[in-house]
């Protein structure tokens, strides 16, 4: 497995590389959801295509009072893993290599960012798609894997990849959880103990909901579970469109009840799908 560290050694790493390319796009510290990305990919790319797991800390997407300089960054432990689940490449590159002086391009999603985590975190988005976009340029992947857990995410690359023509196949991955139902993030490790015991009932509090017969109602029920039992208030709760994102759902379409709440000062944020035939939205 190679490592690199710079866009002309990734450029020429690609030169090289053998069809498909499937890239898994990530900030590092790895956990077993991102090992997860990261087996698809190869299963995706076959024995004879390539995998690549970029590690890079965004800055871009990260608003002033953020997590940026606390993030955790073990770059070593994260090329292990990609090595044990048969990556061939990890390019982690410097913020100067991605964001060279004088940078001055965004790339600004216009609708599908602006509610949900976008509401909370101006700027959030257009930092993620002008680094998926510097990532899939540099890169030139045939396909790019990217969680559910982030639906909102997944949902705006999605868009960005079909309106700026990019031709690159996203795949979307189900969100691996922890025995009791955590949604696994680089940023569970920020919490105590304590935070780690209550954070088990913000997804049992979001499926206990899906069970309500309306909108509201879903809503409703999972605003008042996580208050009661995390005891604090959710950022937000919304239940939407699972591919427009538009909220409510019309009825009959696909809908997503999704949520974040700050644990201390660890924003946590996840979501659950709800067919149709299961609510009677
Ligand atoms: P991050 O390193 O948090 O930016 O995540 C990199 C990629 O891994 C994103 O596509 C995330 O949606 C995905 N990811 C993170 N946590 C999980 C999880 N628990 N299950 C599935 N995918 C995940």
């Amino acid at each position: 497995m190679r490592i690199l560290a710079t866009v002309a050694e990734m450029r020429n790493f690609r030169l090289e590389a053998s069809d498909p390319v499937v890239l898994v796009p990530t900030m590092g510290a790895l956990h077993a959801g991102h090992a997860a990305l990261i087996d698809a990919a190869r299963q995706h790319a076959g024995a004879q295509g390539t995998v690549i797991v970029t590690v890079f800390v965004n800055p871009t997407q990260f608003g002033p009072h953020e997590d940026f300089h606390r993030y955790p960054r073990p770059l070593e432990a994260d090329c292990e893993l990609c090595r044990a689940h048969g990556a061939d490449a990890v390019f982690a590159p410097t913020i100067e290599e991605i964001y060279p002086p004088g940078d001055s391009i965004r790339i600004d999603e216009t609708s599908l960012s602006r509610g949900l985590c976008g509401a909370e975190r101006p700027g959030h988005f257009a930092g993620v798609c002008t680094v998926v976009a510097k990532l899939f340029l540099i890169t030139r992947p045939a396909a790019a894997i990217f969680g559910e857990k982030d639906y909102q995410q997944l949902a705006v690359i999605r868009r960005l990849v079909r309106d700026l023509f990019f031709g690159i196949e996203i795949i979307g991955h189900p969100t691996v959880r922890e025995h009791d139902g955590l949604a696994m993030s680089s940023r569970n490790r920020y919490l105590t103990p304590e935070q780690r015991q209550l954070a088990a009932f913000f997804p049992a509090a979001l499926q206990d909901a899906t069970m309500e017969a309306t909108p509201e109602l879903i809503t409703a029920r999972a605003t008042k579970l996580i208050k009661d039992n995390i005891g604090s208030a959710p950022q937000y709760v919304s239940l939407v469109d699972a591919e427009t994102l538009e909220s409510p759902p019309a009825a009959g379409r696909p809908a997503v009840l999704a949520a974040a709440v700050k644990i201390g000062d660890t924003r946590l944020i996840d979501n659950v799908r709800i067919a149709p035939r299961d609510a009677k939205i």
